[in-house]
């Protein structure tokens, strides 16, 4: 056998044959989140369901809550993934079924992995701060590792990358030379990047990734377009470098990663390769078993919604 094909899709980056630079912005949809928060869900959006294993992305705030409770997400199951809790102002009080009792401040990472099964809630702590501000964030995990142990991890000192204007806190995965003591399970990178007025700098990329950006304050031109806070302009791969003009002080979020080539089926707080898979998440979710029990939250935990009648399309990182 020989490959015939005349024109072979790129490897380096991705299968798909659109996969060099390009620009796309894509905006965040409403959704309301517990009974007292709505964020901005910028993925899965429209066309683009994935940035390297990041395979979700709300932006929410900066909301006042001084007189409201804030978020309050009651106690509810992951599987096939871990979720990144970041934020920029407030605070938010983690509870998981391991026992895990912490609270995630303002650049620390609050990284947990579902692997096999854990549930969790999240809640502003009362007393908290006037505002909240932040992100929340899902990695897919890969074949491999998806029925790893669950596990949660909290960072408050993470690796920084500094330049002029730039202060630069790794997240997640690698930027330039310094990697988040975080557990990754594919190539990639989150960052948050604070630009200061007049920042005018080229950030570092490595082609073979494709990367994002999330503004979350401020006014910044990422390679030239204007992204205002709460929306994500997609980049694309084989980039080495990306410009960055901070207008006003600023912060962005970089998501990065190798392309995640396995087809997965995301459903409700579920990633997993069928509609069998799912349905049996939601069924132990519903009769009490395999996620475990998330103890001291002030409330009743999530019902699952229904399945939906059709059966779940796996799906890859594009449509
Ligand atoms: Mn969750």
């Amino acid at each position: 056998m020989s490959n015939l094909d005349r024109k072979p899709a790129p490897t380096a980056c991705g299968r798909e044959a659109d996969t060099g630079p390009v620009r796309d912005l894509l905006t965040g949809r409403q959704v309301p989140l517990g009974e007292s928060t709505v964020v901005r869900r910028l993925l899965p959006n429209l066309g683009r369901r994935m940035v390297g294993a990041w395979c979700f992305v709300d932006h929410y705030g900066p909301d006042d809550i001084a007189d409201e409770p804030g978020m309050q997400v009651p106690p509810h199951p992951h599987t096939g993934l871990q979720t990144v809790s970041w934020l920029h102002q407030g605070e938010v009080l983690h509870r998981d079924s391991l026992g895990s009792l912490q609270t995630v401040r303002p650049r620390e990472l609050g990284l947990m992995t579902s692997g096999r099964a854990i549930s969790h809630s999240e809640e502003s702590p009362r007393p908290h701060a006037r505002f909240l501000h932040g992100a929340q964030l899902w990695v897919a995990i890969p074949d491999a590792h998806r029925h790893t142990a669950p596990a949660f991890e909290h960072h408050a000192d993470l690796p920084v990358v500094t330049a002029r204007g730039l202060h630069g806190t790794v997240i997640l995965g690698t930027l330039d030379t310094a990697t988040s003591p975080g557990t990754a399970y594919t190539p990639l990178v989150g960052a948050d990047l604070t630009l200061t007025e007049g920042a005018d700098l080229r950030l570092p990329l490595v082609p073979d990734f494709e990367y994002a950006v999330l503004a979350m304050s401020g006014g910044v031109d990422v390679d030239g377009v204007p992204v205002e806070p709460g929306s994500l302009l997609y980049l694309g791969c084989g980039r080495r470098e990306l410009p960055l003009l901070a207008r006003t002080d600023a912060a962005v979020l970089l998501l990065g990663g190798e392309p995640f080539e396995e087809r997965i089926v995301m459903w409700w707080n579920f990633i997993g390769r069928s509609t069998e898979e799912i349905a049996r998440a939601r069924t132990d979710w519903e009769t009490g078993s395999r996620f475990g029990t998330v103890h001291g939250y002030a409330g009743a935990r999530l019902p699952a919604p229904e399945l939906p009648a059709t059966p779940l399309k796996p799906r890859g990182r594009e449509r």
